[in-house]
């Protein structure tokens, strides 16, 4: 079965230079936040031209620090998306925060920047910005918004590492920006892995505080923090991966070309589209169709496993529904639950492999639909 993601296919790319790495880990008797986790964070920043890069244990512990490190929490609000991974969401409700949710563009699939004013109140402190499925949001007008309304902007770059915003590399743009490196993710780890990335010298000294039980030094604790740590294992894996990750960014785009070129024009399909001045990583191929569900039962049928990105928007969820405030229309993002399947697309995924996905695509619509 070929599914939209392939984190075995990866490990198998760089498996010796995973492997020694894994055993000088193991020889080293330093397990957890030692000399690989520090590599890896000056390793990281240095590839994205910031300053401090601290690793913690996930991106939903990388999202929830960097909003502790922004003293924001009770009765706070927080402005993000409702077509995101709900970890978004989960981060500003684990600090007590309210998430306040809007729509998304129906071109780009991010931030609806015009509905920004309308849910904006007193209690506004922050907009987390999610660059989903690897472009970015439109951060000239994000910037101004929030330097008009004095908000804090966090970027959300967990699906779009190594992606570029008119040549500047996404996660310098906020104050604070967050990674998830979760396996299936562009730069991902073995098992679970986030970062935090600033160029706020206070920040970056508050997030390391935060991460281990708000110690400023061995054994005293000067606020209340958490253990949110990332392994010499996961940093070392990761010190690897990062070497390749343009390279494998590169693989990911010449595959989405492949994907557009070939199904322009099939079906009802409706394609990805990248905005002017985005480097787009491609974490996923999402398009869009009425058949959503029919077309992935026949690809399911012939092998292919695609993925809905997201079934149902956060704001329709059980634990969310009625309870929590977003804008007051939220369409496109209650249509594309409906008609989203993500294709397969990662960097070992053959060209005969997406020609086949092609294939029984263009089968599907001449025959079946
Ligand atoms: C994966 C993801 C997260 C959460 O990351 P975890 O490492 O699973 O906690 C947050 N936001 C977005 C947009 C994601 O895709």
């Amino acid at each position: 079965m070929i599914n939209c993601a392939n984190p075995l296919a990866q490990f198998q790319a760089h498996q010796s230079e995973i492997e020694q790495a894994i055993a000088r880990v193991l020889n080293s008797g330093n397990y957890i936040l030692g000399p690989e986790v520090n590599a890896f964070e000056n390793e990281f920043a240095q590839y994205l031209g910031i300053s401090f890069v601290a690793g913690v244990a996930n991106g939903t512990d990388a999202l929830q620090l960097a909003l502790m490190a922004l003293d924001i929490g009770a009765g706070d609000e927080v402005i993000t998306v409702s077509h995101t991974a709900v970890a978004t969401i989960s981060a500003i409700e684990a600090v007590g925060a309210i998430p306040v949710l809007v729509d998304i563009d129906p071109e780009t699939y991010t931030i609806n920047l015009n509905q920004l004013n309308e849910v904006r109140t007193k209690n506004t402190k922050a907009i987390i910005a999610v660059h989903l499925y690897g472009q970015s949001c439109d951060m000239d007008l994000l910037i101004q918004f929030c330097n008009d309304c004095n908000l804090r902007l966090i970027e959300d770059v967990s699906q779009a590492h190594g992606g570029k915003y008119k040549n500047k590399m996404l996660g310098t743009f906020g104050v604070i920006s967050c990674f998830s490196c979760y396996p299936t993710k562009n730069l991902g780890a073995i098992g679970d892995a986030g970062l935090v990335a600033t160029n706020d010298i206070e920040i970056n000294r508050r997030i390391k505080s935060l991460r281990q039980y708000g110690w400023v030094e061995r054994y005293i604790s000067i606020e209340s923090g958490r253990n949110s740590r990332l392994d010499e294992l996961q940093a070392a894996i990761l010190r690897v991966k990062l070497k390749s990750l343009d390279h494998s960014n590169e693989k990911r785009r010449i595959l989405s070309c492949l994907y557009s070129k070939e199904l322009n024009g099939i079906g009802d399909l409706i394609l990805p589209k990248t905005a002017q001045h985005n480097e787009h990583v491609h974490h996923l191929y999402a398009i869009q169709s009425q058949h959503r569900d029919k077309l992935a039962g026949h690809l399911k049928e012939h092998g292919i496993s695609p993925g809905v990105h997201y079934p149902v928007p956060v704001h329709l969820q059980p634990h969310f529904k009625g309870n929590i405030r977003t804008a007051l229309n939220m369409e496109v993002t209650e249509k594309i639950s409906l008609c989203e399947l993500s294709l397969p697309i990662y960097p070992e995924l053959s060209h005969a492999d997406c020609l086949t996905t092609i294939d029984l695509i263009k089968t599907y619509f001449s025959e079946c639909a």
